[in-house]
């Protein structure tokens, strides 16, 4: 690559979107550097420690399949692996790991050292723009550095997080900050100003964090993890590290009393935050105030690391006083003596509304600058590792001159959909990932990634040789037993003998038909094909190609589906449309549909909010009521 500046690419913040931003980049052959307030940032987790979960276990598994870092870090680290969902289809299931904070951070660091990449501490207060250009927009030439002054790049990657004219809120105390013990971005939000960015100001929270021997563990209900422990990343087939478990207590009608009655000390009931925190991530004082008949709200007492020090409350994510904050957290079951190591608070914070980027993540008014993570508008640790690598790969092959960048549909991936909703705009709340958000979601699995994106990532070339080499012996496999299904047939009758129910219509059917019918399995269809039992296949495989024989009906019909709503998102809305008596559809979609009023399905469908089955149900309702 031409190296016509001191760096290819220079990445700012060395978050999660960071490093995958960095690393990809790197691995593509750039010279990167990154620059963050502090080298202790790397593998930082700002609020839970937590990885995956409904959404953000494609994610993670996707990202892997690419070649982050993200999954191999989460299985070196996870205390306690589950997969969410697991009474419900293998399409909406979503792995999710209890990490290690301390150990994420190693895991992380040790690779990104590895890599060799340079990092700067220091803090980015301007970008340089190289306006003499023949492009029809200004273009990143640089960034200067509180510290160590300018430095030349080819493309700039902003990763800023929280950080953005960050504000933390505690009670009546506020400060500014880019989360907790961190310095604020102060200066670089006069670059985005100054050029015209559409600037939105999120708000999000953080519950406190206990100490662990003040808490009765004994009083709360166990949460044990799956065993065996499923693995993120492809390259492993188990977990070695030490598992814990985790624990569930309640709050109670004393721990709302008390929460009403200070309420006012809250500063997002008081006026003091006006802008909106991630909805699918209530605040305590959200949950009691907005949800007042229920009588309990389920808290897991998750611990930080293995050794148990401290542990994170999820579900109390809260910004009243501290003396609040001790007081209804006495309240609860478990808690009665419990001593508090951090205090809850909320952040705000400013990010880039998505309609100032592109696809490929490199913003519309400035050639070669990128942005990627919480400055886009969404929260979770997925989302932005996720924006990080797309990123990363972007900026190098944009850089090479490939105008139109690396982009994922919303068909191939989950990283597809995150991309679309981002450069949708219009997140006046922080955006996270769903099932829901992917109408092609039979087809993204989190057990499919690696079919779905490692052949990607080799002809990208981030794919490293371990991966592509273990991805090639499973490929052939995978082909050659889903080929021998294919063709061996057997008559409706002597399926049905071996307990399958199937149409008697007299149609010979392949054993890959049989093994997706319903309460089929290996071993039933063993029975009719004994063939099949000799052929010798490793536990992940044959359940991949078990649900993909099982789904394999579904996605016909889910594509034909698909097809249809896309024609009719050229209909026209009328501007009298009454979105509050649309059952099926959430809060968040209706609020969004009566503030924007679209004109059109197709618009509509872009709003925040409208999940694709929104959408259908919009649809739905539209022709019902003419
Ligand atoms: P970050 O991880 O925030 O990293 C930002 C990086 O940028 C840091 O390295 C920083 O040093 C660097 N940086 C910033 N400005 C500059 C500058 N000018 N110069 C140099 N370096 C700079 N996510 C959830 O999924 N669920 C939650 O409940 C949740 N709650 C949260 C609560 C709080 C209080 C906070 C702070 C975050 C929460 N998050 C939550 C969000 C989650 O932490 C982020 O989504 C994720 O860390 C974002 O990753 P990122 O890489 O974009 O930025």
């Amino acid at each position: 690559m031409k190296q016509n500046n001191n760096y290819d690419i220079v990445v700012v913040g060395a978050g999660h979107a960071g490093i995958e931003a960095a690393v990809s980049a790197h691995r593509l052959g750039a010279k990167t550097l990154i620059v963050t307030f502090s080298k202790n940032d790397l593998g930082e987790m700002s609020c839970n420690p937590a990885i995956g979960g409904l959404g953000k276990g494609h994610l993670v598994r996707e990202i892997d399949a690419l070649g982050g870092l993200m999954g191999e870090a989460a299985d070196e680290a996870g205390i306690q692996f589950r997969v969410l969902n697991k009474s419900r289809g293998a399409a909406v299931q979503g792995p999710r790991a209890q990490i290690d904070r301390n150990l994420y951070k190693k895991a992380i660091k040790r690779r990104v050292y590895e890599e060799g990449i340079h990092i700067i501490e220091d803090e980015v207060i301007d970008i340089k723009l190289d306006t003499k250009t023949s492009a029809s927009t200004p273009k990143v030439s640089g960034v200067t550095l509180s510290m160590h002054g300018g430095i030349r790049c080819g493309s700039l990657i902003i990763t800023t997080g929280t950080f953005l004219a960050g504000r933390i809120y505690c009670g009546g105390e506020a400060w500014e900050a880019g989360r907790f013990g961190s310095q604020p971005s102060s200066e670089l939000p006069k670059f985005f100003k100054q050029n015209n960015f559409l600037i939105r100001r999120l708000k999000t929270g953080t519950p406190p964090r206990l100490f662990a021997e003040s808490v009765e563990f004994k009083k709360c209900k166990i949460q044990y993890g799956d065993s065996p422990a499923e693995p993120f990343s492809f390259l492993n087939t188990k977990i070695e590290t030490d598992q814990v478990e985790c624990f569930i207590t309640h709050t109670n009608q004393q721990t709302h009393q008390i929460i009403k009655e200070n309420i006012r000390l809250s500063p997002m009931y008081n006026g003091t935050i006006k802008t909106k925190g991630p909805r699918y991530c209530p605040s305590i004082e959200d949950k009691v105030m907005k949800f007042a008949q229920r009588e309990a709200h389920q808290i897991f007492l998750e611990p930080e690391t293995k050794q148990f020090a401290t542990i994170y409350p999820n579900g109390v994510s809260t910004s009243l006083p501290r003396a609040v904050q001790e007081k209804f957290l006495q309240s609860i079951t478990g808690l009665e003596n419990v001593k508090i190591s951090k205090y809850g608070y909320a952040i705000e914070y400013e990010s880039i509304d998505g309609s100032e980027i592109k696809k490929s993540y490199e913003t519309k008014k400035i050639g070669g600058l990128f942005l990627a993570g919480q400055i886009n508008g969404t929260t979770g640790y997925e989302e932005a590792a996720g924006q990080g690598i797309l990123a990363g790969i972007n900026a190098v092959r944009i850089l090479s001159g490939d105008e139109n960048g690396f982009v994922l549909s919303r068909a191939e991936a989950y990283l597809g959909v995150l991309t679309d909703d981002i450069v949708a705009g219009g997140f006046v709340e922080p955006y996270r990932m769903f099932t829901s958000r992917a109408e092609y979601r039979i087809q993204l699995r989190a057990d499919n990634a690696d079919e779905r994106l490692t052949d990607i990532s080799i002809e990208i070339g981030l794919c490293q040789k371990k991966r592509a080499n273990k991805w090639f012996a499973k490929k052939k496999k995978l082909l050659e037993v889903t080929q021998t299904l294919h063709k061996i047939k057997a008559t409706p009758q002597r399926i049905n003998e071996h307990g399958l129910k199937i149409n008697m219509d007299g149609k010979r059917r392949s054993a890959f038909d049989a093994l997706g019918y319903k309460d089929s399995s290996w071993d039933k269809i063993s029975k009719i094909w004994p063939e099949l039992a000799e052929i010798d296949l490793d536990k992940i495989l044959k359940k991949q190609i078990f649900i993909n024989a099982f789904y394999s009906k579904y996605i016909k019909r889910q594509n034909r589906e698909i097809e249809a709503i896309n024609e009719d998102k050229k209909l026209k809305l009328k501007a009298d449309i009454d979105y509050d008596e649309i059952q099926g559809i959430s809060n968040e979609a209706k609020e969004n549909l009566k503030a924007y009023q679209p004109t059109s399905i197709a618009e509509a469908s872009r709003l925040p909010g409208m999940t694709p089955a929104a959408t259908a149900i919009l649809l739905q309702h539209l022709k019902k009521t003419g």
